[in-house]
């Protein structure tokens, strides 16, 4: 996925209407040595958003005192709200406390209800009470300690004179996530409220940003004070303006904008997975789909079945790969195969067409292409997918040159395929 905001020429851009920023400083070198994925982020970003906090920025940084110091008085300079996370630990690399007490010219003292906590956890644990655990319940002097309901190691709170506040958090995300939502999102809540945004989004498939630029521009739309911004994966383009609460008349008026001109390529209003529009669409109409996939090979099918209840909606799919399969199981005509190949108009439609008859489904999905990285031609060439609907009212195929490796291939075609579906559901024609 790609994120990217951009001020469409206004000069604020990406500071217009922000809130107070909030910046978070990981240690660990497992984080800069490719071991591990620092969720983190992802987890204290959303975490803070309803609390009208943003998240400015995060930085990682090995398990090395001076070096973890160095980053900790520079974001002092900048940063309202500190998040330290990870070092807390028991062993000779968690320095993290060592290194918070060196950038504010503090001492550690040895909390004695922390102690006492841990020397509990070692007898329930069974573990020795060793000097290296004990070292756990060190906090920076003057930190309100943050007790662990779910680790050894607490998290600290400490409130700087100048009115910045600091957070440490142990590096587990089950305790990183358990004493944040029971002490420090609370606090927040009430000694650092933010100004929650406002927010308005849009789905959109078969468009990409540029696409979407040049319809707005034509569509007269100014962002002024909003913040337009964009998270693209295949097929599936999140479409978001944010703004301060002031700004909510020009957000209400600009959004009418842009729903008018995305029109039908919006498939949600709210950040949703197309196969559950889909899914309410068919549910609604009492249909049914099934899915006849030879280069998704069974893809689709899969993203079907991974919501809850689908088999109310879902009839099965078949993964039709060799051309025998597509003869005998979706009567796929031997001739068209021969006549137009297996990634063709001709072949989308017949598997479409034979896997709604044969699963007794209101609606079937034909997908054939070229996923690649071989088997390209200069008239077939990689990334070509052909896909087909077909209803009751007759089918509609479609073809697409696709960029990118196999994968993305794949994504693309099951994506474009279901957006089909749900065009014809609406009577809208698909997007070529
Ligand atoms: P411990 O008592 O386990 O030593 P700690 O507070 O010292 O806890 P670390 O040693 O830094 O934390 O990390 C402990 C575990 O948490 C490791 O498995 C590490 O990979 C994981 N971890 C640390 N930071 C992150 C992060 N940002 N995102 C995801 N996992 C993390």
């Amino acid at each position: 996925m790609t994120r990217r905001a951009v001020g469409f020429g206004y000069p604020g851009g990406y500071h217009a209407g922000m809130t107070r920023g909030a910046e978070l400083i990981c240690t660990g070198t497992e984080l800069l040595i490719g071991r591990t994925v620092n969720t983190h982020v992802q987890r204290l970003a959303l975490a803070l958003e309803p609390l009208g906090l943003e998240l400015t920025r995060e930085t990682s940084v090995p398990d090395h005192r001076e070096t973890i110091a160095e980053v900790l008085r520079e974001a002092r300079t900048r940063s309202e709200i500190l998040f330290i996370t990870g070092g807390l630990g028991p062993t000779n690399d968690d320095v993290t406390r060592e290194a918070v007490a060196d950038a504010l010219g503090r001492s550690l003292r040895r909390d004695p209800e922390s102690l006492e906590r841990i020397r509990h956890r070692c007898l329930r644990l069974g573990q020795a009470f060793t000097e290296s655990r004990q070292r756990q319940a060190d906090v920076v002097d003057g930190a309100v300690v943050l007790p662990n309901p779910v680790g050894a190691a607490p998290g600290e709170r400490i409130e700087l004179e100048d009115g910045r506040v600091w957070f440490l958090l142990p590096g587990p995300p089950r305790e990183f996530e358990a004493i944040l939502e029971t002490q420090v999102l609370p606090w927040l809540a009430v000694h650092r409220p933010g100004q929650p945004r406002l927010r308005r989004l849009w789905m959109v498939c078969g468009l990409g940003e540029s696409d979407v630029i040049e319809i707005l521009k034509q569509a007269g739309f100014e962002p002024g004070p909003l913040e337009l911004a964009w998270c693209a994966a295949p097929g599936a383009l999140e479409v978001r303006l944010t703004t301060g609460p002031e700004h909510a008349d020009w957000l209400e008026r600009a959004a009418q904008v842009v729903r008018a001109a995305l029109g039908p390529h919006v498939y949600a209003e709210e950040r949703l997975d197309l196969v559950e529009v889909v899914a309410r669409q068919l549910r609604s109409r009492g249909a049914t789909l099934a899915v006849a996939e030879s280069c998704t090979g069974g893809w689709l099918a899969a993203r079907l079945t991974t919501y809850p209840g689908s088999s109310e909606w879902f009839r099965g799919g078949i993964v039709a790969y060799a051309n025998e399969v597509k003869i005998q199981q979706l009567g796929v005509p031997e001739p068209l195969l021969a006549t137009h190949g297996a990634v063709s108009e001709a072949v989308a439609l017949a598997m479409a067409r034979g896997v709604r008859e044969r699963l007794g489904a209101t609606i079937g999905v034909g997908i054939t292409g070229i996923a690649g990285p071989t088997g390209g031609t200069p008239e077939k060439p990689v990334g070509l997918v052909w896909w087909a609907v077909a209803d009751e009212t007759g089918a509609a195929a479609v073809s697409r040159r696709f960029p990118g490796d196999r994968e993305l291939v794949r994504r693309w075609a099951a994506q474009f395929a279901l957006d089909h579906v749900r065009r014809r559901l609406l009577g809208l024609p698909p997007v070529a």
